[in-house]
């Protein structure tokens, strides 16, 4: 094996540990295939966590960038740019939303949103009403009001004082949401599918009948769609899906494929709220991001690719209850488009870890919701021959993993 100037080891020495990544170091990937410093191969069924939705090294996304790296990288919001404008023309003419407030991720889209509800209903109403609800095991980012919002606790222990006025109730169940709600509430958040509370999609009537409570009581409804944004869930957003059309919507993590950009979409009226001066980052709408942004919109929002997404869906549901046939391993396959979520039996319940190592191994890259749920969400034109390959992968590492139990 060749030594090569940094490794793992090296991780351990000048970054902050916030993170565990394993000893595979990727340096190059190509579609759904990653390469790594010892020239191992690895499919890719992570996809950088719902980000690199054209794969590696799309050819339109790096043409893109290059483009416009020649052309002009940054300016800051002291002066508009081209593409942010193109970008914001595109997402406004494709959503119920008028105008774009741009940033660098998710949590900061989801920052933007949780300040103008606030910001929107002290001008309105006046600072009575400035609470919002959200639900249990929702993920909304990192940021502490973030953290606040998430239904999460163990993310905001240790970092208390965290903001106050936000509470949480179970996620598909109204009677709970009635409970609580009141003209006091400036916002209700929800995921249309909780991705990192295990790939728990939104229940169609639950959904609505949000949407019904909110405008009751004159509460703005917030769709993050951090995760199922961009194509993920096979429409361009879940909202679309789910016949319900929210007031403020957040996008990140695809919608750049693999470049930092987040989003904040809403309708005129309540972007008002945001006046000169209110809100802002230095970085936000900057013309690389955005270029890149533009070309992945331009692929994604295609009828043929979305209803790909969705065949692609249902050979990867297949083939996960294939394996769970022959090794009794999941009790639940749940998925959105390429949202999928397999949650292990109860006996297997707070390992997944495992099975995600026991994958790794064998050159397959996965993803974990919580302890109990092997998560994948790809890129949304892997070729069907790499999830055929993945699988006979993963399945090669269940069936390791369930042997190891059988022999101790
Ligand atoms: C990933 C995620 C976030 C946070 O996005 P970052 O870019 O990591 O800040 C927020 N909400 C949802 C639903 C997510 O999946």
């Amino acid at each position: 094996m060749t030594q090569h100037s940094v490794s793992r080891a090296t991780f351990d020495e000048v970054i902050v540990p916030n993170y565990n990544p394993p000893a595979t170091l990727p340096v190059r990937g190509e579609g759904s295939r990653l390469w790594d410093q010892d020239g191992r191969e690895h499919i890719d069924f992570a996809g950088g966590i719902a980000v690199n939705v054209l794969g590696h090294r799309h050819p339109r996304l790096v043409e893109a960038l290059k483009d416009q790296a020649d052309k002009l990288w940054h300016l800051s919001n002291a002066f508009t740019n081209e593409p942010v404008l193109e970008l914001a023309q595109k997402l406004t003419a494709r959503t119920f939303a008028d105008q774009v407030f741009f940033c660098n991720s998710g949590a900061e889209a989801n920052e933007a949103a949780f300040k103008l509800a606030r910001k929107y209903a002290h001008d309105h109403h006046g600072a009575g009403k400035h609470e919002i609800i959200a639900f249990n095991q929702a993920f909304h980012g990192r940021t502490l009001f973030t953290v606040s919002v998430g239904g999460q606790a163990k993310y905001r222990e240790g970092f208390e004082p965290v903001p106050a006025g936000i509470s949480h109730v179970p996620y598909n169940d109204i009677e709970a949401l009635r409970s609580v709600i009141s003209d006091r509430t400036c916002a209700v958040v929800m995921e249309p599918v909780q991705g990192e509370g295990g790939v728990v999609p939104a229940d169609p009537e639950f959904a609505r009948a949000v949407r019904e409570l909110c405008d009751e009581h004159q509460a703005l409804l917030i769709f993050d769609e951090v995760q199922t944004g961009v194509g993920r869930t096979g429409s361009l957003y879940a909202y679309e899906q789910l016949g319900v059309t929210p007031d403020i919507l957040t996008t990140a993590k695809a919608l750049g494929g693999g470049f930092p950009i987040g989003a904040m979409l809403t309708r005129r009226e309540i972007a008002s709220s945001l006046n000169v001066g209110s809100h802002g980052t230095t970085y936000g709408g900057n013309p690389l991001g955005c270029a890149v942004a533009k070309a992945v919109l331009d692929i994604v929002d295609d009828v043929e690719l979305l209803e790909g997404v969705k065949r692609k869906q249902a050979l990867f549901v297949k083939l996960l209850e294939d394996i769970s046939a022959r090794h009794h391993c999941f009790r639940e396959i749940r998925s959105a488009g390429l949202l999928i979520g397999a949650e292990l039996t109860e006996h297997w319940h707070g390992q997944a870890a495992k099975f995600l190592a026991a994958a790794r191994e064998r050159g397959l890259m996965l993803l974990v919701a919580g302890p109990n749920v092997l998560r994948m969400t790809p890129s949304l034109i892997i070729p069907d021959e790499d999830i055929r390959e993945g699988m006979a992968l993963l399945e090669e590492a269940i069936a390791s993993v369930l042997e190891v139990e059988h022999c101790a």
